[in-house]
């Protein structure tokens, strides 16, 4: 049974259905800043896909590469280029990468090009005319408009291009089901939507980042459906939150939870039986007309790839709590928790403290400790997409 996915996958691969899987990236391998002032070149092994843009303050170049991956690092521009000042990798994943490059002063973008020479190498060129935004003081004439017929201009100054990365958070229990109850009496789901609630407002303070309350009030909503909520809303991540409980009232801490292998692996044949659900897991690939073996084996990357993710954000998390107050345990914990079963989207769920302690139930209703709670949690959050913000998202380019 252990074997089964493995041989899965080999099987695939050798009857050639690796559609989208075997796709080369593309390799970016060298950065120039030759000759005239603003220009700069980038050599790639084949012709990507690509966008380029300016941003303000502070102003900067952002290239984006997509399905390309970066060989060996970054060249810097020298010390005293009058225009580059740094140029650093923004972001790299499954999508491609997003080079950044700090400029010295504002540009005017002029024009964008990609040549080939002869060797079969190909280069992204990008030429910036070094005004120094004196295009305030200029003066519009009969030039300046002939010359805009020229060409259409390549380059966009924007500010603050990107989506914003969707937080999806799920206050555990609601409505009929309270969820655990402490010594006094408190009920989970008041003080896991309090938390929520605060957390919400931590996300949506963050530019680049905005919140979805799962549940809004104190009504309930099923497992499977806050699943749905979280992916109709495209969200990056689900957080579902909780408050522990045990029968010995001295047990106290919080832990960090995400889906077990066996419960993603479950999970995954009860996707497989619905084609229509996995051929959404996969990027848009149409699965209905594929063997089930592909099936299975795409859903298994993206899974992976998820749990993956899931286990960095759920780290840093902890990593936080650890600092905040006490842990129940010390290293992130597995379950089969159904709302964590979302195959493409990472999940997490906090436990965040024992609300069958007493002291624990008495800082659970206390509203500092809720927004240390929910900050302690932001900040983990935040620590995470730092690293690795969608190649698409606000703030992969702040
Ligand atoms: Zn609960």
């Amino acid at each position: 049974m252990k074997f089964y996915p493995k041989m899965l996958c080999m099987l695939a691969l050798q009857c050639g259905a690796a559609v989208a899987l075997a796709e080369q990236p593309i390799q970016v391998s060298s950065l120039a800043y030759d000759g005239q002032l603003g220009h700069l070149s980038i050599a790639v092994s084949a012709s990507p896909k690509h966008r380029v843009f300016v941003m303000k303050n502070p102003s900067r170049l952002v290239i984006d590469i997509k399905k390309a991956t970066l060989l060996g690092s970054l060249r810097q521009p020298p010390a005293t280029h009058p225009l580059f000042a740094k140029v650093r990798l923004a972001v790299q994943n499954a999508e491609g990468i997003r080079l950044v490059v700090d400029l010295k002063k504002p540009i005017t973008p002029e024009k964008f090009s990609l040549s080939s020479n002869n060797r079969d190498e190909h280069r992204l060129m990008v030429d910036l005319a070094n005004k120094p935004s004196a295009v305030a003081q200029a003066k519009p004439n009969a030039a300046t408009t002939a010359k805009k017929t020229d060409k259409p201009a390549e380059l966009k100054t924007v500010v603050n291009k990107g989506r914003d990365i969707i937080v999806a958070i799920d206050a555990g229990h609601g409505g009929n089901d309270p969820g655990a109850h402490g010594p006094q009496g408190t009920e989970e789901k008041i003080v896991t939507f309090a938390i929520a609630q605060k957390l919400a407002a931590f996300v949506n303070a963050q530019p680049g980042m905005k919140a979805v309350m799962v549940r809004k009030d104190d009504y309930y909503v099923g497992l499977r459906e806050r699943m749905q909520i979280a992916r109709a809303a495209k969200a990056d991540l689900f957080i579902s939150i909780h408050a522990d409980a045990f029968n010995d009232i001295s047990v106290r801490g919080a832990s960090v939870f995400t889906l077990s292998t066996q419960g993603a692996s479950s999970e995954a044949a009860l996707w497989l039986e619905k084609t229509e659900n996995a051929a959404e897991l996969v990027g848009g690939v149409n699965l209905s007309d594929k063997e089930n073996v592909l099936a299975s084996v795409l859903l298994d990357l993206s899974q992976s790839a998820t749990l993956s993710a899931s286990q960095q954000v759920a780290d840093s998390v902890l990593k936080q709590f650890d600092e905040v107050g006490q842990l129940h345990r010390d290293s992130v914990q597995k379950a089969g928790f159904i709302v964590l079963k979302s195959p493409d989207i990472p999940s997490i769920l906090v436990e965040t403290a024992f609300i069958s302690n007493p002291l624990e139930e008495s800082n659970l209703l206390d509203t500092r400790y809720q927004t240390m709670t929910a900050k302690a949690i932001f900040n983990g959050v935040y620590e995470y997409f730092k690293k690795a913000a969608p190649i698409d998202s606000r703030m992969a380019a702040l």
